[in-house]
This record gives structure tokens, C-alpha cells and sequence, in this order.
């Protein structure tokens, strides 16, 4: 018997409205380590409930106490790092280092919600017209969802309840089925640091529930991140349903290589960024493109990273890569591999069939390095989410500057260049909304806002910092004027000008 994962619905763990469920496996064993209770429009309508009467009074709550609320979450979550780290290692796989690592990035989203105060300030202006003053708010917008994915069960979550939380909103959160159990554990610490029950809701499931989400009448945002079809999907059905909606897709990030860069640094930086995570980061660096003569030392020197990261099951602090999340996603990897090769790319480091002692039954793919690979393989033009890494060669910057621009996607990229001209021409002429100049995962600290160009989001706003502040509030412009009961009364017919 394994424990059933349950919706938080009005600060209780409940399978209410659920028949549905679904195994949680720990993707370095294959072994199931729990059941997740699946949602369904009758889950999310008695949440949604909950949620606009929770959220009616938590908006009156003083700016001051919501702001305490936000540090007494942070030493909660301080507090539990090692606890919570372990749970996300089991669930995703990932080490607990780097679970650690999420949860500190996650940390800074709640750092920033700390100074709601300053964020939400509006404007004024005085004697706009004689006797007569404008000025504005921001007001919550009341039940806002999101929807997360299973790469970072901490972090993503974390770019949006924080700040539409502080901003007195009521947050609804369907976080992936993979590695659900994180989210109960926020809920919990919410309920500890003294946040009004139904504020913060977990309601767990898949398309339904995420549906459900969408179309209710009474949930006026949605974020989501996720893949690019489901964000697609998912901002399209939302906005036709009146919701405001940002949706972050995927990505197929390329980093530059100049023949003037530090060579050595450029493929340790690079080799991190594909393989960390075993390449399930949305901000991985799944293609290399060598320039010139940077191409032969390049794959040299990267060859020598992948083949020195030890795999394996990331509770082993010697682990620098664990298993990708289920069977399909191996399954991904080694296909494209396979396709890649029968269309004449070079097989430089080979991770299939790969496997870990004692943990046969996991899913396992060893790094994977590519080159020579015919741009229409889906090696080289999808977004893998795998520990695979492809090296295109070019033969100068503009040529670099077309491939990366051609792609569909254009969420991170990263230029590595001992050149001032060349690192200004390409964040000046790249088509891509995160860009890195000798840093390879360019994901913007808490305090900016992340986001991708393309079809890597569809609407207008990026997530967290000032931008999330921006989507979770609306704002109201009120001009006043207060005239003296003797006052004359003078109005004239004619639209007003000052
Ligand atoms: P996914 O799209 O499969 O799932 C994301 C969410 O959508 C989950 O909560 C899932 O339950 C839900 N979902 C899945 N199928 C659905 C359907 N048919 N209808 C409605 N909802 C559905 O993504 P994933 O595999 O969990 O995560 C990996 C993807 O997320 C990658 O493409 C990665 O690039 C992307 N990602 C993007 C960012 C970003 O900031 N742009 C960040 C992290 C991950």
C-alpha cells in the first residue's frame, strides 16, 4: 500500500469528488512510491468555491500582514529545504543538490513578494485640473490557477503564488501529476505560517481538472507553464473563456560558440546546461553551435564533460545526473539518437541503453552527444527534454545568428565570446527573450521577470518579479475633486479639457 496524494481544499487534504487516480514512480527505481488522487470539474468547482469567499476577505487583509505572512512562509521553507528536496528527488529524480537549488531559486520569488508594499504602490497627481487630483490602484483580480510542470515542482510553482498571493488573490494550483507531493507540503507551510484557509489550494489531476480550470466562470486568470501545444491549448481556451492568461511553452536553446572564446569554460558551462537535470530544464542548452575553428575543440572538450558526469540516483551526493522521468522520455532520447544516426549524424558519446547498478528498473539515458546531424532531424529542431546535446557547425556569426533565429522557439540562448561587438550584436539581433553572454542558463533572478519569445509563451506577460505584479493585479484610475457645498455649479456640455 502506498499513501494517496490528495487536493488541499480549504486547508484539508481530501479525495472529495475523486474516484480517479494515478501511480507516482520514482523514476531511478521504476518502483511506485505513491497514488494521486485525479480532480475533476466537480473538485475544481467546490476549490473555485472556496477560493472567491476566501479571497473576498484576504483581500482586506493590511499590505503589513500579508507582507509578514511572506517572511514567515520563507523560514518555513528555509526551514524544511533538506526535507522538501528529498521529496522532490524521489518524485523527479533530480539530485537533492539540485532540488536544493530549485528550491533557493523558488525562494527568491517569495523574497520579492516581501515587498509587495513598494510594488503595488500607484501613482498620484495633484491639481491635474484645477481643484482636482488623480491617482491609481492596483487591485487583486480574485481567483487566479496555475499550472505547472513536472521539471520544477518548487520553482515554477513558486514564480506564481507568492505574488498572487501578496497582490490578495486566492491562488489555485494544479501542479503535474508526476511529482505532486512538493505542493502539499507549500500547503501545509502556508497553513503553519497563518495564511487563511482556501487562499492557497492544491487541486491535483490532468486534462480535466487543467480544463475545468480554464472554462470556470469564476477563475479570472490562468497561468501556465508547461509544453508548448499544452500552452497553447491551454492559453487559447482560457482566453476564450474571458481569462487573462501567460503561457510558457517549450524551448530549444542554442549557445553560441565564438572562435575567440575560453573554449575550456564555454563546453563545462555548456556541458551543465545539457546534461544538468539529465536536460530537463526548460532553459537547457540542448544545441551547441561551434563557429569557425572553435568546432574541433569544442566537441573535444565537451566529449570529455559528458563522459565524465557520474549517473546515478540522486539522493548519492556523488551523483551529477539522474534518470529523465518516465520510460517515454528515454524512449525520446534514444529514437532521436537512432533517427539522427540513420540520417548521418555522428554518434560522438552514446547514452542508450544505459543502465545503473541496483537500479535497473529506472529510466536511464547516459549523456548523449551528437554532431553532424541534418538540421530536419527532430534532433536537432524539437525540443528533446533529455540529456542530449547537438553540435552544429557554422562557419561565422551571421550564419550562427540565421540558425539560432530560424528556430520556433525562443526562450533562452547564450553567446560565449571574448568580443564586446559580437556579444552586443547578438543581444541586440537574436530573436529569443533570455539571453546569456558567457552564461549558459540565463534564467533572470526573482526580482526580473523570465520569459520566452515565440512559441515559447503565448500572451503578453512574462512570469514572476515586476511583470507577475502587473498580471495579478488590475489597475484603477480615480480622479476626484471636492468641491465646497457653496461652490458654484458650472458644467459644461462639451467633453472635459482643462
Ligand atoms: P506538459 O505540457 O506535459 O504538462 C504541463 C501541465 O499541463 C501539467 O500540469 C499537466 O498535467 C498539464 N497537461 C498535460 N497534458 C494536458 C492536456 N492534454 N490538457 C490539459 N493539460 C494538460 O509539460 P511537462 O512535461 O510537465 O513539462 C515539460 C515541458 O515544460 C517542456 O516542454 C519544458 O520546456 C516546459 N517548461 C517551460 C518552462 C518555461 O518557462 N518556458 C519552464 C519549465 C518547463
Amino acid at each position: 500500500m502506498t499513501a494517496t496524494v490528495k487536493h488541499v481544499i480549504a486547508g484539508e487534504e481530501t479525495t472529495a469528488n475523486t474516484t480517479d487516480t494515478q501511480p507516482i514512480v520514482n523514476p531511478a527505481t521504476g518502483e511506485e512510491i505513491g497514488t494521486l488522487a485525479l480532480g475533476n470539474a466537480e473538485t475544481v468547482d467546490t476549490a473555485v468555491k472556496i477560493a472567491v469567499k476566501a479571497q473576498k476577505e484576504w483581500a482586506k487583509v493590511s499590505l503589513a500582514k500579508r507582507t509578514q505572512l511572506m517572511y514567515s512562509m520563507r523560514d518555513l521553507v528555509i526551514k524544511h529545504t533538506d526535507e522538501i528536496a528529498q521529496i522532490i528527488s524521489a518524485e523527479h529524480g533530480k539530485t537533492v543538490d539540485d532540488a536544493k537549488g530549485e528550491i533557493a531559486r523558488g525562494l527568491e520569488t517569495l523574497e520579492f513578494a516581501t515587498s509587495i508594499t513598494q510594488e503595488t504602490r500607484g501613482d498620484f497627481s495633484n491639481n491635474v485640473s484645477t481643484g482636482v487630483d488623480i491617482h491609481t490602484i492596483r487591485q487583486p483580480l480574485g481567483v487566479v490557477a496555475g499550472i505547472t510542470p513536472f521539471n520544477f515542482p518548487a520553482m515554477v510553482p513558486f514564480w506564481m503564488h507568492p505574488i498572487a498571493i501578496a497582490t490578495g488573490n486566492a491562488f489555485i494550483l494544479k501542479p503535474s501529476e508526476r511529482d505532486p507531493s512538493a505542493s502539499n507540503f507549500f500547503a501545509r507551510l502556508y497553513k503553519e505560517a497563518g495564511l487563511p484557509d482556501g487562499v492557497f489550494q492544491v487541486v491535483h489531476g490532468g486534462k480535466e481538472t487543467v480544463e475545468s480550470l480554464c472554462t470556470h466562470p469564476d477563475v479570472s486568470a490562468v497561468s501556465f507553464v508547461g509544453s508548448t501545444p499544452i500552452a497553447k491549448h491551454v492559453h487559447d481556451l482560457a482566453s476564450a473563456h474571458g481569462k487573462r492568461v501567460q503561457a510558457l511553452g517549450g524551448a530549444n536553446n542554442h549557445a553560441v560558440v565564438m572562435p575567440d572564446a575560453n573554449i575550456e569554460f564555454a563546453a563545462a558551462q555548456i556541458a551543465s546546461g545539457a546534461f544538468g537535470a539529465a536536460g530537463e530544464r526548460c532553459m537547457a542548452v540542448p544545441v551547441a553551435v561551434a563557429v569557425g575553428d572553435s568546432a574541433e575543440p569544442l566537441i573535444a572538450a565537451l566529449k570529455t564533460e559528458a563522459e565524465k558526469i557520474k549517473v546515478g540516483i540522486g539522493t548519492d551526493p556523488e551523483t551529477g545526473m539522474g534518470p529523465v522521468i518516465t520510460a517515454d522520455a528515454r524512449k525520446r532520447v534514444e529514437d532521436w539518437t537512432t533517427e539522427a544516426e540513420k540520417a548521418g549524424a555522428t554518434v560522438v558519446v552514446d547514452g542508450r541503453d544505459f543502465t545503473v547498478e541496483g537500479c535497473e528498473n529506472g529510466f536511464w539515458v547516459g549523456p548523449t552527444l551528437l554532431t553532424d546531424v541534418p538540421l530536419d532531424q527532430k534532433a536537432y529542431c524539437d525540443e528533446v527534454f533529455g540529456p542530449m546535446l547537438v553540435v552544429v557547425k557554422v562557419n561565422n556569426f551571421d550564419e550562427a545568428l540565421e540558425l539560432v533565429n530560424s528556430s520556433e522557439f525562443g526562450n533562452g540562448t547564450a553567446i560565449f565570446t571574448a568580443s564586446g561587438h559580437y556579444a552586443r550584436r547578438y543581444q541586440e539581433e537574436v530573436q529569443v527573450g533570455m539571453i546569456g553572454i558567457n552564461v549558459p542558463i540565463p534564467t533572470p533572478v526573482g526580482y526580473y521577470s523570465f520569459g520566452g519569445w515565440k512559441n515559447s509563451i503565448f500572451g503578453e506577460y512574462h512570469a514572476h518579479g515586476p511583470e507577475a505584479v502587473r498580471f495579478y493585479t488590475r489597475m484603477k484610475a480615480i480622479t476626484e475633486r471636492w468641491p465646497h457645498q457653496d461652490e458654484a455649479v458650472e458644467a459644461s456640455m462639451s467633453f472635459p479639457t482643462h
